[in-house]
């Protein structure tokens, strides 16, 4: 595979030209084109402006990621004879981009124990067998998980139920990914999102991109990263891997970048795999030692000053330069670019959030930011770099296992019933509880459970405990075919353009949009919606408190959310006004903050040791630029030059100090497992003395550590021998 100089340009359109040329070139535009936000990420695009439309309304915004996943759904459907053709043992030897394009679901299937292949049943069957397992096991025996790529409809009924049902055992993907900024962010800001709008980064002359990969995940934001260069600004990356597009991007809708390319990186430094809490507190500490930091503000909107204060000076530079992995010149370096910005946006991703200290590190960030008052004004703040289209929507409409206590009142004001009140189960803690048989039906809104889980062999052996566990999807994953129970069912749902009424979703600016969605494109999916409030009156009956079938109607559910949830006050009715908003009382653009005080927090830690030296190594499991989250839908990684998924990477230095040979098998092994026959590659940029897997295949090796505080696992910290 020829290595490449930089990311988007040309190679991007021919991807599009490709895929358009496979799926129709009309039928393809005429999807991408609905009023539909973007299935992908929560970068946010399309909703009533039209497809490929940010929020700024720009035209046209769209990306290999958004391509994929509509193509995806644009597949045709799985035959029936598929089922009895391909055994469980023959789907498990499939691999993730195998499985994804097996084509769309169509017709629910169910596999009982001690059966080698799946059935197609049908959904009065399907409805049927769940409602009686539920009614006969306790609701606290249950657990309910989301995918952020449902709607904000879906979310809210889907927790309604459960919590009417009996339990708070209802959690979602971002416990897996951006918990941490939540929890994080909520201690510093009091809330716990992005502070910002899109607009902030059209007037932002410093961006801080900390832990990730926009070039592949997020393309879209590469041209704002590109407006802020042009604008002579700086955009400071902190990776320890160079990734190609964050060093050249070429733009594919902007001639001159697209012709010459774009600089993204005006600064680009590698710590070592754990160390940005000690990284970021030395760019603190420098910035207090030049004497840019902005005391009036610290002392006037901020709590923990003098702290910090003392806990910096107290932090020696062998320390640092020990617990970073980065000299102190280069640290250096950032804090006088830093110190001359006058707006600056710090945006993150897992890099950040993997690590058993997280939310310290999202502190630590909220540290920085707040010590030039970067926070609290108009073009500069903090921006978590969110994953699926929906995923912060799901969280704000209720479903995560401890309700805010104005939701909860709300809730049960508004539907007139009493919920339960014991804090829910986190995500690991479900699989937990499978795996000690304390629980004993799983149900999954979207996504891949399974796959998406650290130590696997341990979560499918926890999963196969559960006496049934339903998967409601448009497409067959990984967990389909390894995370099994008794009894598993499968029922197929309808894409977002496909669903019959309008839903809504909330981008990682805190916008909502409205998805118009449009003709189904296959016979048998129900809508999520659907789905959830046909199995709720099946199990909790018509003459509850709840009309259940009433609750079909998405613009029901959405009057509802406008009663309950603190800031969706618009939602209702915005099918009829077509008006999608930003959600108050979120963005900052003033220094009065959501905290009892209205004061932000800083924040002082202990910094941790580098794990690893010797024959150990640190591994991060990555996203290719052919996947989103755990759907593969390529196996090459095109920036990263690897053609394969089967690989670690390591830098020549360490194959050579380990005695190993590039391009040999070696086996991989951590405190949770053991992968024999991976292929070794020389890859120069990343650190030595740091590894790269692909997620989730390398979630075998990943333990079940997590950060105490968001309880989300360190995939990104996990220490391996590699071994001949
Ligand atoms: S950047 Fe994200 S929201 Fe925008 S088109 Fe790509 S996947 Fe969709």
């Amino acid at each position: 595979m020829k290595p490449r100089t930089h990311g988007g340009g040309w190679h991007a359109i021919g991807y599009a030209w490709k895929k358009a040329r496979d799926a129709g070139f009309l039928r393809l535009w005429r999807a991408m084109r609905s009023k539909n936000a973007c299935k992908t990420c929560a970068l946010g695009m399309g909703g009533q402006a039209g497809g490929m439309v940010n929020e700024a309304g720009h035209f046209p915004e769209v990306c290999k990621k958004s391509l994929q996943a509509m193509v995806a759904d644009l597949q045709g459907a799985i035959k029936p004879e598929f089922w009895q053709t391909y055994s469980v043992a023959q789907l498990q030897a499939f691999s993730p981009r195998e499985l994804e394009s097996c084509g769309r679901l169509t017709q629910p299937v169910v596999l009982e124990r001690g059966s080698q292949y799946y059935r197609p049943i049908e959904w009065d069957e399907a409805l049927g067998r769940i409602a009686t397992k539920l009614r006969s096991v306790a609701p606290r025996e249950t657990f309910w998980y989301f995918s952020g790529r449902s709607s904000n409809e879906a979310g809210f009924l889907l927790q309604l139920f459960a919590r009417i049902y009996g339990t708070n055992n209802v959690n979602n993907c971002s416990f897996y990914c951006h918990q941490a900024s939540g929890v994080g962010l909520s201690s510093v800001t009091g809330s716990g999102t992005a502070t910002i709008e899109l607009e902030d980064l059209n007037a932002t002359d410093c961006v801080f991109v900390i832990g990730g990969n926009p070039a592949s995940n997020h393309p879209r934001l590469m041209t704002m990263l590109m407006q802020v260069r042009r604008r002579g600004g700086d955009v400071i990356v902190i990776n320890p891997v160079v990734e190609t597009g964050l060093v050249n991007f070429r733009v594919p809708s902007d001639v001159r970048s697209l012709l010459f390319g774009s600089k993204i990186a005006s600064l680009y430094v590698q710590p070592d795999i754990g160390g940005d809490l000690a990284l970021l507190s030395g760019v603190a500490k420098r910035v207090v030692e030049i004497g840019a930091a902005e005391e009036q503000f610290l002392m006037d909107y901020c709590r923990g000053w003098e702290a910090l204060r003392a806990w910096l000076a107290s932090l020696s530079w062998d320390e640092i330069e020990r617990k970073s992995g980065v000299r102190r010149g280069q640290i250096e370096e950032i804090a006088v670019r830093y110190a001359r910005a006058k707006n600056a946006v710090f945006a993150w991703t897992m890099g950040i959030t993997h690590h058993a200290h997280g939310v310290q590190n999202v502190q630590a960030i909220g540290n920085l930011a707040l010590l030039r008052g970067m926070v609290g004004k108009p073009g500069a703040g903090l921006l978590p770099i969110r994953g699926h289209s929906n995923v912060q929507g799901i969280g704000s409409v209720g479903v995560t296992p401890q309700l805010k206590d104005a939701v909860f009142a709300r809730l049960q004001q508004h539907f007139h019933v009493s919920l339960p009140t014991e804090t829910g189960m986190d995500t690991l803690a479900c699989i937990e509880a499978a795996d000690a048989r304390r629980a004993r039906v799983g149900f999954c809104l979207g996504g891949n459970l399974y796959g998406s889980n650290p130590d696997a062999a341990f979560a499918r052996r926890a999963l196969g405990n559960l006496e049934l566990l339903v998967y409601l999807n448009t497409t067959l994953n990984t967990g389909h075919a390894h995370g099994l129970a008794e009894e598993t069912i499968i029922l197929p749902v309808l894409a977002r353009d496909e669903e019959p009424q309008p839903t809504t979703q909330e981008s990682m600016f805190n916008f909502v949009r409205l998805s118009d969605g449009g003709p189904r494109r296959h016979v048998g999916p129900k809508s999520e919606v659907g789905v959830i409030a046909a199995l709720a009156a099946a199990v909790l009956g018509d003459a509850g408190p709840v009309d259940w079938r009433s609750m079909q109607a998405t613009g029901k559910i959405r009057e509802a959310i406008a009663k309950v949830v603190p800031g969706f006050e618009k939602l209702a009715g915005i099918d009829r006004t077509k008006r999608e908003f930003q959600i108050g009382g979120r963005t900052f653009h003033e220094p009065r903050f959501a905290t009892d005080d209205s004061r932000a927090r800083l924040h002082t830690f202990v910094l941790p040791e580098l794990p690893g030296g010797g024959a150990m190594l640190r591994l991060m499991t990555v996203r290719s630029e052919g996947q989103f989250n755990t759907v593969v839908y390529e196996d090459a990684d095109v920036y990263r030059v690897q053609e394969r998924r089967d690989v670690i990477l390591l830098h020549p230095e360490d194959i050579a100090r380990l005695g190993l040979r590039a391009e040999s098998r070696v086996a991989v092994s951590s405190e949770a497992g053991r992968m024999p026959g991976v292929l070794l590659r020389a890859f120069d940029r990343i650190k030595p003395g740091n590894a790269l897997m692909y997620y989730p295949e390398a979630n075998v090796l990943v333990p079940r550590t997590v950060d105490p505080l968001s309880r989300t696992p360190a995939f990104k910290s996990v220490l391996v021998r590699v071994e001949a």
